[in-house]
C-alpha cells in the first residue's frame, strides 16, 4: 500500500465527514479511487498460471491519472523519454509562454535539408 492510499484510508473518513460537503465530487470520487486502488473492491482479475496451474485473483489498479501507484509507471515511462533527449552537457530547460503580438518575432527550430 502506497503513503498516500494509506493516508486517506486512515485519515479520509474523518476529513470527509469534516469537509465532504465542501469537496468537488470529482475530489471525492479521486479519493475512492486511491483507497480502493488494488483491492477487492476495484475488482479482481482471475489469473490461471501456467506454471503451478493454480488460479491466482489479481486486484485490479484504480488507473485514475492522480493515483501515484497507477501513474509511477507512466511518470517513470515519460522521464526516460525525456531523458533521451536531453542535449549532452549541462543545460536547463525552461518552459514560457509568449505574447501573442511578439509570437510572429520568435525564432523557430530550423528544418532539416
Ligand atoms: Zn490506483
Amino acid at each position: 500500500m502506497g503513503l498516500l492510499q494509506e493516508l486517506f484510508r486512515t485519515h479520509g473518513p474523518a476529513y470527509l465527514d469534516r469537509f465532504g460537503d465542501a469537496m468537488p465530487r470529482a475530489h471525492r470520487r479521486v479519493s475512492a479511487a486511491i483507497i480502493a486502488c488494488r483491492t477487492e473492491a476495484a475488482g479482481v482479475t482471475l489469473y490461471s498460471c501456467d506454471a503451478c496451474g493454480q488460479p491466482h485473483v489479481i486486484p485490479r489498479s484504480c488507473g485514475n491519472r492522480h493515483c501515484p501507484g497507477c501513474q509511477q509507471g507512466q511518470g517513470l515511462r515519460w522521464l526516460e523519454r525525456h531523458r533521451a533527449r536531453h542535449l549532452p552537457g549541462e543545460h536547463c530547460l525552461l518552459t514560457f509562454t509568449v505574447p501573442a503580438p511578439l509570437r510572429a518575432f520568435r525564432r523557430r527550430p530550423q528544418k532539416v535539408g
